[in-house]
């Protein structure tokens, strides 16, 4: 029985990736360095741990990045994050969710501060009885720490709870916990690998919670 549902945050509830993606790759072009997509990928869903971009820059132009560019950067991606909607059917499924009595949590490899505050902005936060981001655990995605984390907080067991997300790290993490998981990518991650997923969907808008948890529950 699904008694809990443990979304992603970045690339899932908002797309914080295309923006971070774009304000790096703009930092790159300026300098006439491309921003190499396949080592880029290592770092969706997880840290980076795997691929540090700003390492990466000032390695291919010989020399440190001035703070200014550094401050310019990040400022950048904030602006372009704030002009992202939530998206499709997040809301709906979240208060489907709430109305099933279903437990709702996130994991994320992101700061709690970075978390919570776009969900307490986008006025999300509230239905979420547990937030687990990598100030919690040892290791972000796509070890399973985050998604064990969750399920003790919630107080279900892996098989009762049913993961969103949409990179092949946070996959990697919900399978590795031994999570149901489904995926939804975005148009940066819809390229990727997602087959360790036991549903993909185009998007959360393309039918009901209860829809896509029979589709779950059929898959396994
Ligand atoms: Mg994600």
């Amino acid at each position: 029985m699904i008694r809990a549902l443990i979304f992603d945050f970045d690339g899932l509830i908002l797309d914080t990736e295309g923006p971070i993606y774009q304000s790096w790759a703009e930092v790159y072009a300026a300098h006439g360095v491309d921003l190499p997509f396949e080592l880029w990928v290592k770092t969706v869903g997880s840290s980076n741990d795997a691929f540090h971009p700003q390492f990466h820059l000032e390695e291919r132009i010989g020399s440190k990045l001035p703070q200014e560019v550094i401050d310019r950067r990040i400022e950048r991606r904030v602006e372009l994050v704030l002009a992202q909607p939530l998206l499709a059917g997040v809301a709906d499924h979240v208060a489907s969710a709430a109305a099933m009595g279903l437990r709702l949590g996130v994991a994320s490899s992101s700061s709690r501060e970075w978390v919570s505050g776009h969900l307490e902005r986008l006025g999300l936060l509230a239905p979420f009885q547990c937030l687990r981001c990598r100030d919690d655990v040892e290791h972000v995605k796509p070890e399973p720490d985050l998604y064990l984390a969750v399920l003790d907080c919630l107080g279900v067991k892996a098989d009762e709870a049913v993961a969103i997300e949409d990179s092949p790290n946070g996959i990697m993490a919900a399978k590795r916990a031994g999570l149901r998981c489904v995926a939804v990518p975005n148009p940066l991650t819809a390229g990727l690998d997602l087959s360790g997923a036991d549903v993909r969907l185009g998007s959360l808008a393309d039918g009901t919670l209860s829809e896509l948890l029979q589709q779950v529950s059929a898959s396994t």
